[in-house]
């Protein structure tokens, strides 16, 4: 889960740029770059937010070029603390300098940079990315679009790229477009991104949503698309629609917000609940409660509130402060909640550990009844396509059935959107009505729409 931008021929191109990951900040907050060409490459990446560094005049001035791409960095692979794993990664290849930036996670990346180490590839970072970086070095192909192609025909997983080199801008989606890519224009400068709110921070018009398997070049000559991968069903993440994407970006046709609302509708049906008052766990649950109360006539209220100032550099206190219960992200609402039977929204449940936390806040706030409800189904699997979820083993979901979660969390009732309900809220025909399967669903079903080789070979030694 990270966020890229690219901008195209515009006077501007790291400022628009700095916006532009500015805007899918929710995507990644480990750390931000930028990469911008003139006549040469340049190059600025900060383990930090962006707004940290790049709102700065002298580092957007060192940014000097008409064209540049951007990434905020959530890892998911790679050291988070590694400064060489921040992106845009930048190589010379024969032919000159090219950029990379990367939303996704490859399944066998591990796989494939043990053989081109054997070869004598010299890594510079433990990103899967460069990986990318030194097939596309070794191709035979002569043009630099057919050597990409050709290193990408050798990777599995998820990929949503946006490269740079001298002389274009290419965006790529996997052939199961398992992230999103769009293509946008700022008064006739292309645009590749992410979501439809980066384009919206500067002002610029969407254009259309980047096909799983395509690729859009963007020269002097204009822009070109090619498909050069064999067609294969998209598998859209769902899980986009449930939590990753900003509520007033519109995904691959559907608008975040008006889904999220579906899905607390399709709560409050399956999950009623005799009780007060509805209450979200901010800010991602918000949409899917004010759809809650909604359907089921309860009143919607702001029974948690969120500080939105806890930084990533924020120090946790230590222990003994935490004990005496010091609340570093979430604060109840008492007025709203004493006394009161609460039906609390989460968008999901991993762990449990926030869940239970919340929920123990609204007991001692005096609510009489909390009846939890969560706008996805129940997460036993983890992701292997860009999503930073832990190991099975630390899945709430994954150990026990659903009263043990119950119990655990503290709840009165507990209930999960369904599989079909999801899809319904999301507009498509449930995959169980003999339909072929429209989307990753994997972290719910298990059901991976790749291989994932190196999980396979994590037990065995990668081959000699
Ligand atoms: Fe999305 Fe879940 Fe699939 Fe990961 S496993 S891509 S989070 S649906």
């Amino acid at each position: 889960m990270c966020g890229i931008f690219g901008i195209w021929e515009h006077p501007d191109a790291a400022a628009l740029t700095s916006l532009g990951i500015h805007a899918l900040q929710h995507r990644g907050q480990a750390a931000a770059g930028i990469a911008s060409f003139d006549d040469a490459f340049h190059l600025e990446r900060h383990a930090s937010l962006v707004g940290d560094n790049f709102t700065k005049p002298e580092v957007i001035a060192r940014l000097s070029g008409r064209r540049a791409v951007g990434h905020v960095r959530y890892p998911t692979h790679g050291s988070a603390a590694l400064e060489r794993n921040i992106q845009p990664l930048f190589a010379e290849l024969s032919g000159g300098g090219f950029v990379v930036v990367h939303n996704g996670n490859l399944t066998n990346a591990a796989l494939l940079r043990n053989k081109l180490q054997k070869e004598g590839s010299i890594f510079q970072s433990d990103s899967d990315t460069e990986v990318i970086l030194h097939l596309t070095a070794l191709s035979q192909q002569e043009k630099l679009v057919d050597r990409l192609v050709d290193a990408l025909g050798q990777v599995e997983g998820a990929y949503a790229l946006v490269c740079l080199s001298t002389k274009k801008m290419i965006g790529c989606r996997d052939p199961l477009g398992v992230r999103p890519l769009l293509l946008g224009d700022l008064d006739g400068s292309p645009i590749i991104t992410a979501e439809t709110c980066a384009l919206d921070i500067v002002g610029a018009k969407f254009v259309r949503d980047i096909a799983p398997g395509e690729m859009v070049v963007v020269t002097e000559a204009g822009v070109e698309s090619i498909f050069p991968f064999p067609k294969v069903r998209s598998r859209f993440c769902i899980f986009e629609y449930v939590y990753f994407a900003r509520p007033d970006s519109v995904v691959e046709g559907r608008g975040v917000y008006e889904i999220r609302k579906r899905i607390g509708r399709e709560l409050a049906m399956r999950h009623p609940a005799i009780a007060d008052v509805v209450v979200p766990v901010p800010d991602s649950g918000v949409p899917a409660a004010i759809g809650y109360a909604e359907a089921a006539k309860l009143p919607y209220e702001l029974g948690i509130i969120r500080n939105h100032y806890v930084g990533r550099t924020f120090i946790e206190p230590e222990q003994s402060i935490r004990d005496m219960g010091v609340k570093l992200k979430h604060n109840v609402n008492r007025s709203v909640v004493a006394g009161k039977r609460v039906v609390l929204v989460d968008d999901s449940i991993v762990r449990g550990t926030t869940s239970l936390k919340i929920v123990k806040m609204l007991r001692e706030a005096g609510a009489s009844e909390v009846h939890f409800r969560v706008a996805s189904p129940a997460i036993s699997n983890s992701c292997f396509y860009g999503v930073d979820t832990p190991e099975q083993e630390k899945l709430m979901a994954a150990q026990m059935p659903e009263h043990k979660m119950a119990e655990r969390i503290g709840v009165d009732s507990l209930g999960f959107v369904s599989l079909d309900g999801l899809y319904r809220a999301v507009g498509e025909p449930w995959r169980g009505s003999g339909r072929k399967v429209q989307f990753c669903d994997a972290c719910f079903t298990g059901e991976y729409p790749t291989p994932l080789t190196d999980r396979s070979l994590l037990s065995k030694e990668l081959p000699a």
